[in-house]
């Protein structure tokens, strides 16, 4: 990148670089160039001393400044020879200085060596070589007065110096020590300096720290540069030059090298970190991926458990379907058949009473009543076995739309007789129309009202019938004013053959309300009672008020269940 204020200027420099095969891109200004570093940073600078704006060393030193940019090297180009601006050039962190006025193809060497070095120390810089130490440098030169001479120098700069006489001491003392840096004389008697320069390049490779190497010459002359260049020497200074000119210029070569040395290092951490980062990331990934498994194994587990306790569920259920209908069945035949004997008892007995009462002596008579009695509470006990058998049926009649109340009239005719003994008093609020099975509603609301008059208390029965309209079931209601029910046997009275009281007390088999809940919750409803003792009882029970699939489904389980 060329950063220039002169287009005519930065036009040359861009053709004689394009020429020689670099791809060279012009700034400007420092702002802009800048920018473009941010960017995309480019493989070398070269920035003109005097820029508008920010200056060109000030540039120079921003680029240092920035950890992803100071290993860029910079050529800084100046136009008048002002005393000093090579050396405030070098100090802000330029690696190389010409005048505007230098030879092209002098620049371009320059350029070249720069382009080469960055790219040859980059591959040798280690991370263990800190640059906070004094730099070591090794002076090679035949002349013992010069070496003094720039030990003087050079150790005002706060350098440890290491001397060398001749070339093959040099490559000695290089082999041996660490140095970061060579000023080698290009003339020596033995070894000129040229092969010095070339040894120590084919040393770095193997070097624990690269080295910077400096040619020093009596005179500058443009081929010595070349050689020295192509032998791998880093900078090119003349003896004769400006003291701070070489103090200036070894300054730019060793900060160039630490910069390298410690940008390196920061990208090795910096590799190693995102090396880390990424197998951090593999693990926890893998990590996953395993718990994912793990997970979709478990999953697959429960699905195939799940799926054989569902084939086993159907297989029981369909067994107890078939136990259950067998059974109930089986108590239908059994109370159906039942009842023809009990008939034949009844009425042989009646008939042995009343032809052979006269010959029949008091004790026999007694036998004969409790033999009648015995059977008739067996025939109650078988009918209303088979209600119960009858109520688990499952659809015995298909649900229909019943009209309560015409089911509540069938009911009561049927408790008549009762009616008349107890001289019950009957109050009704209007009743609904319900999906249900019609001849169940009847049975349920005569059981249910029929306890009601059984339980009674010594006042005359008062019985209140009515329901509730909620949004899909309707709550029904029996209130009566008899004896009441103690609160601990408010569920216990719904089990089958369960009886508060004894035969001589109330008669009853204990299945009268057992019936109820099977019908209440074949329908998919509910029943209970809110009752206490001597307090008269409420029994309240739901009914579905329109046709529900899930009804269906309800008293299949319940049928299932039970
Ligand atoms: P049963 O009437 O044949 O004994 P149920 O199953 O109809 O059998 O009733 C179970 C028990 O619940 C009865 O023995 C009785 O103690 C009690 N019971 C039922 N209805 C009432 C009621 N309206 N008032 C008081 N107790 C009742």
């Amino acid at each position: 990148m060329i950063v220039e204020d002169s287009p005519t200027q930065a036009l040359q420099l861009q053709a004689e670089l394009e020429r020689q095969g670099w791809l060279a891109q012009c700034a400007g200004n420092a702002d802009e160039a800048m920018a473009e570093i941010h960017r995309q940073p480019p493989d070398l600078l070269v920035v003109d001393y005097m820029l508008p704006g920010m200056r060109g060393d000030e540039l120079c030193r921003q680029v240092r400044m920035n950890i992803s940019m100071r290993h860029i090297p910079i050529v800084m180009l100046t136009s008048d020879e002002e005393e000093g601006m090579e050396v405030r050039g070098l100090d802000s962190g330029a690696d190389d200085f010409l005048l505007k006025s230098t030879d092209t193809e002098y620049f371009v060497l320059r350029v070249r060596a720069l382009l080469e070095r960055t790219a040859k120390t980059s591959s040798l810089l280690r991370p263990i070589d800190s640059h906070f130490k004094r730099a070591r440098i090794l002076a090679v030169d035949d002349s013992p007065t010069y070496l003094m001479h720039l030990t003087a120098l050079l150790e005002e700069e706060g350098y440890l110096i290491a001397h060398a006489n001749n070339g093959p001491d040099a490559l000695k003392r290089v082999d041996e020590d660490v140095f970061d840096c060579v000023l080698v004389d290009l003339v020596m008697p033995e070894m000129d300096g040229i092969e010095v320069c070339r040894r120590i390049t084919s040393m770095r490779e193997r070097l624990d720290s690269p080295i910077a190497v400096l040619m020093l010459t009596g005179h500058e002359d443009k081929d010595d540069l070349t050689r020295a260049l192509e032998a791998g020497a880093d900078d090119f200074v003349g003896k004769s030059s400006d003291v701070a000119v070489l103090k200036g210029r070894i300054r730019a070569l060793l900060r160039r090298k630490f910069y390298q040395q410690e940008n390196q290092r920061i990208l090795e951490e910096l590799n190693k970190k995102e090396l880390e980062a990424a197998h951090a990331r593999a693990e926890k990934e893998a990590a996953e991926a395993r718990i994912a498994q793990e997970r979709q194994r478990h999953a697959e587990e429960v699905a195939e458990q799940l799926q054989k306790t569902k084939a086993e569920l159907e297989r029981f259920n369909e067994e107890l379907k078939q136990s259950n209908s067998e059974l109930r069945q089986f108590a239908h035949v059994a109370s159906h058949d039942l009842q023809e004997p009990l008939r034949s008892i009844i009425s042989f007995c009646n008939l042995l009473q009343k032809k052979s009462a006269d010959q029949l002596d008091a004790e026999a008579s007694d036998y004969m009543e409790r033999i009648v009695k015995g059977a008739l509470r067996m025939k109650a006990l078988v009918q209303d076995l088979l209600a119960y058998s009858r109520a688990s049926q499952e659809h015995q009649n298909p649900y229909e739309p019943v009209d309560v109340q015409l089911a509540l009239a069938d009911a009561l005719a049927n408790l008549q007789g009762s009616l008349n003994d107890t001289q019950a008093a009957i109050h009704c609020e209007p009743l609904p129309v319900v999906w249900a099975d019609r001849s169940q509603m009847v049975q349920l609301l005569q059981n249910v009202i029929g306890n009601a008059l059984k339980y009674r208390a010594a006042a005359t029965p008062e019985i209140r019938i009515g329901a509730e309209q909620h949004e899909t079931t309707c709550e029904f209601y029996v209130s009566d004013n008899g004896i009441g029910i103690a609160p601990e046997y408010h569920e216990r009275i719904f089990e089958i053959f369960k009886r508060l009281h004894n035969r001589t007390e109330y008669p009853g088999t204990g299945i009268g309300l057992s019936v109820c809940k099977r019908i209440v919750e074949r329908h998919g409803g509910r029943i209970w009672v809110e009752s206490a003792w001597g307090k008269g009882s409420t029994f309240r029970f739901t009914i579905p008020l329109h046709h529900h699939q899930e009804n269906e489904n309800v008293s299949t389980a319940c049928l299932a269940a039970s």
